[in-house]
């Protein structure tokens, strides 16, 4: 059970990497990366606005779960040595934890991609993506043991196999729910998340993330219908629900 829970929060983890898409013309055009200290100054700068918004979303849709469930930590893992990451996990106490490493800091081109990926990490609190994540593994190690069983096999290799494929399967629905939340949020706290879902363009996932990384027009066409939709409401007068 507790290696079961610790390898689907890896799953997660994964399920959020991003790296820089590689220039292909390395002797013309290298990638530019922000120097360290602006990249996080920049960081901080944003998370001070889009954090408060954030929270203010995830309390409408858990008033019912304690304080800590919406107070998000903001952090930077400063190891240089990572590729661009970001992702969300749960603290000790409970609070979640959105952490940006500084290579991925660095990738920036504006606050408005920034505010972007906040705000997607902290979808995927909001839309509760790790508790589901863990009841999919769950589920899917039980059904793969059983079916192992019933071949003659070894359970617990079943039970590694279908734990791997749950939390996967879920994993491309999670990340544009996260994307269609980080839109709102974004949008909210003033920035513009046409231009920060266009942070989809120059990342990938390495080969074996592929499977739970939706391609980028997938992603950007999605999150177009959103600000459509929170552009109409606004046209109106009004303000589009957050939805997913
Ligand atoms: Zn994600």
């Amino acid at each position: 059970m507790r290696k079961l829970i610790a390898s689907a929060a890896t799953a997660l983890l994964a399920a959020c990497s991003t790296s820089p898409t590689p220039n292909t013309q390395q002797t013309t055009a290298p990638v530019a990366m922000r120097d360290t200290q602006s990249a996080v100054n920049a960081y901080y700068r944003v998370a001070a606005r889009v954090e408060p918004v954030a929270q203010t979303v995830c309390r409408t849709f858990h008033s019912n779960k304690s304080h800590n469930f919406c107070d998000f930590q903001v952090k930077v893992n400063t190891d240089a040595s990572q590729p661009p990451n970001a992702y969300q996990t749960i603290g000790r106490d409970g609070r979640p934890v959105i952490t940006f490493n500084v290579n991925m800091l660095r990738s920036f081109r504006n606050d408005d991609e920034i505010a972007f990926v906040f705000g997607h990490e902290a979808g995927h609190q909001i839309a509760r993506h790790i508790e589901q994540t863990q009841a999919n593994q769950l589920a899917g190690a039980v059904l793969g043991g059983i079916l192992v069983a019933v071949g003659g096999g070894d359970a617990q290799v079943g039970v590694d196999i279908g734990g791997a494929i749950g939390g996967r399967s879920y994993s491309k629905k999670f990340e544009l729910e996260a994307d269609t939340i980080a839109a709102h949020i974004a949008d909210r706290a003033g920035y513009n998340a046409t231009i920060g879902a266009r942070t989809f363009e120059r990342t990938r996932g390495s080969s074996a993330l592929l499977a739970t990384h939706p391609p980028s027009a997938q992603r950007i066409s999605q999150v177009s219908r959103t600000i459509q939709t929170i552009n109409i409401a606004k046209s109106q007068g009004g303000r589009a629900p957050v939805a997913w």
